[in-house]
This record gives C-alpha cells, structure tokens and sequence, in this order.
C-alpha cells in the first residue's frame, strides 16, 4: 500500500527537488505491543544507512496559490507542510519584488519542545514579512499550561479571520489528518 506525504518544497523556487516531512508514527497493537509505523520507521532507518533505495511517484497537480488576496492557513502538526511550501515560494516571490497579500498561519502540536516543527522557519517567515503572524496552539505542554487546539486560536481571533475571509475575500487552506473531520 502507498504512503502518501505532502510535498514542502515550491516547484517555483526548487524545480528539481522535493522536500517532505515525516512524522515518525508509534503506536501499541491490540496485544498492548509497542510498533512503528512501517514506512515512517523506514524513513528514519534511511537517514544512517547508505545506498538504501525507494520508488517514489510525485502526482501532477495544477494547483495555483492565489497570492492576491489574504491567506489563512491552519495546520495542526504534519499539516503544517504544505504551508512551508507556500511560504518559500511567497518569499521567492516577494524578493523578487512581486507584492504578496497578509498571511496568517495557525500551528498546533501536543508539546512546544518536542513537537514544534519548523519553529525557525516560520520565525524568519514572520520576520521577513512573509507571515503577517504565527499562531500557535500546544495541547499537552509540559509547563501545565492549559490545553490549547488551533480551533481555540482561531475562536479568539474571530474579527482578524472575518475581516481576512469575509471582507478581504482572503483564502482558508486548512491541512491535516482526515480524522480531524
Ligand atoms: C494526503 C495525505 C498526505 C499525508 N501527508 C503526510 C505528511 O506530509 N507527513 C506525514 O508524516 N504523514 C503524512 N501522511 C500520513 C502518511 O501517509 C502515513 O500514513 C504515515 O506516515 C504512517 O505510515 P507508516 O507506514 O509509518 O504507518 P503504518 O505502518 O501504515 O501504520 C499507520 C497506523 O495504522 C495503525 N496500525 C498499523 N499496524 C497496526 C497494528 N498491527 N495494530 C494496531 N494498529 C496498527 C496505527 O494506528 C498506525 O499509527 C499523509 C497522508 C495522506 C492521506
């Protein structure tokens, strides 16, 4: 069975390369056993071992990101990879003097320490104005903070996300796993 993953990188900015992220699965089996994902573990294992091979099949797509009006994007863990390849290529373009419209991104993941993927990344986004703001939201923080879901981020900035979607006529691109509903 194919393993599907969501590319990181912009064929605009790097046509020749792909860049995924993958999130290691572990889980227990009904026997209570302690497993790994199958392909996510071999992902891994691939980073120590040399001249490990894989077949890959990158799907044709058309899609086209409207960088007209603003951008809402909600990305709770791995769903946050697409929007890295949003942000490259609104970084290519803004360098290259195109004008690019207000982008709000709203992260969450259980533990800022552990799981705060590309913390970096989308803190230079904010700096170099690709990123109007980054929105984060940790459901199991060590700290004992309170349990916080990216629909809690996003009650809360209810008057940014009308303004971005209703009177801006703004775009929601929304990634995550499909048990999110
Ligand atoms: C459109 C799409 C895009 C995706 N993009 C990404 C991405 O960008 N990054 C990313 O990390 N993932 C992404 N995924 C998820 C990815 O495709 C894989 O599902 C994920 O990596 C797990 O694969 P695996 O082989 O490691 O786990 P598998 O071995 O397939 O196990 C998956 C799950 O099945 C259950 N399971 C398996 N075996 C048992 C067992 N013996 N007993 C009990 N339960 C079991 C467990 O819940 C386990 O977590 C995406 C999925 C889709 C559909």
């Amino acid at each position: 069975m194919p393993r599907y993953y969501t590319i990181a990188s912009s064929c605009i900015v790097a046509p020749k390369d792909i860049k995924i992220a993958i999130s290691l699965s572990s889980f227990d089996t009904p026997k209570q056993e302690k497993r790994l994902g199958l392909v996510s573990a071999l992902c891994e294992l691939m980073q120590t071992v040399q001249n490990m091979s894989v077949r890959i099949f990158a799907k044709d797509s058309n899609f086209d990101m409207n960088n007209n009006t603003p951008l809402l994007m909600v990305g709770p863990g791995t769903g946050i990879v697409p929007f890295i390849a949003f942000s490259d290529e609104r970084k290519h373009l803004k360098n290259s003097g195109s004008p690019i419209a207000e982008g709000h991104l709203y992260f969450g993941c259980r533990d800022v320490d552990n799981d705060f993927i590309y913390r970096n990344y989308l803190a230079s986004m904010v700096d170099c104005g690709v990123l109007a703001k980054l929105n984060h939201a940790f459901s199991r923080s060590k700290d004992g903070s309170p349990k916080q879901y990216v629909q809690d981020l996003l009650r809360k900035d209810k008057s940014t996300i009308e303004r971005l979607l209703r009177d801006e006529q703004g775009s929601l691109y929304l990634c995550g796993a499909t048990k999110m509903g």
